[in-house]
């Protein structure tokens, strides 16, 4: 456990689609991911994830309302957030550029250790896969992303925004 580890955030982003940002402190900024379907407890589901552009550490606890006509508009809660631990061997930054980045998540929902891998489908540098680890954190009956929609910070749901 690692109270003052590095943060991770996902936020649940109600936009054109609705998707879930995968946040992770690395260096200092926010590296993002967006995953159409949310994290999953099953290692037998692998989940898209597309790399998009990093955000600044403050933007960690926001939730609110994201007006039309702006990038990304829609509404945002904190689905999840926490700390991680790094699980490669290696610095997660260099992990990162390595494209196989492997951590423990601390969070309320999720609590285990998740693989985000590239893997350039089509060609496409920001194309990666998350998949749950096979350890105590897995549960294969469980699905977060559909059965928990609110925010652990506030309760709220994006439709209360
Ligand atoms: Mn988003």
């Amino acid at each position: 456990m690692s109270a003052d580890g590095p943060r991770f955030v996902i936020h649940r982003h109600d936009a054109s689609s609705l998707h879930f940002d995968v946040r992770l402190e690395i260096g200092g900024v926010l590296v993002s991911w967006a995953v159409p379907k949310g994290p999953s407890t099953d290692p037998r589901q692998r989940r898209l994830a597309e790399r998009t552009d990093d955000h600044p550490l403050d933007y960690a606890d926001y939730e609110g309302r994201i007006e039309e006509g702006r990038y990304g508009a829609g509404t945002v809660i904190v689905w999840d957030t926490g700390t991680y631990d790094n699980l490669s061997e290696e610095p997660v930054a260099d992990a990162l550029a390595d494209g196989h980045v492997k951590v423990w998540l601390h969070g309320r929902k999720l609590d285990g250790g998740y693989l985000l891998q590239r893997t350039r489908l089509g060609g496409d540098e920001r194309s990666w896969l998350m998949v749950k680890l096979d350890d105590e954190g897995a549960d294969r009956r469980r699905n977060p992303a559909v059965t928990e929609p609110g925010s652990v910070l506030s309760g709220r749901r994006n439709e209360d925004l």
